[in-house]
């Protein structure tokens, strides 16, 4: 046994190969795929937050995009 799932809680960066603490929460909801009050939230480092969040509103999915607290009680 290790501590490693605790680690896991650990709020990454979302965007792919990044493993850089992550500043910020992007949320967004697709409309075909979700209800209008569902969110899913992305998370960010300061890097990734613009390239993340033009690709989610290029689509028109991003609905906000918020500092993270600190809180690890974000949903996937
Ligand atoms: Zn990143």
């Amino acid at each position: 046994m290790d501590e490693s799932d605790t680690l896991a809680e650990a709020l990454i960066c979302s965007a792919r190969g990044c493993r850089a603490p992550a500043g910020w929460a992007l949320r967004w909801n697709n409309p075909r795929l979700h209800t209008p009050e569902r969110r899913k939230t992305w998370l960010a480092c300061e890097v990734h937050r613009p390239s993340l969040g033009d690709f989610l509103t290029a689509r028109g999915f991003l609905r906000e995009v918020t500092p993270l607290p600190g809180s690890p009680t974000l949903e996937e």
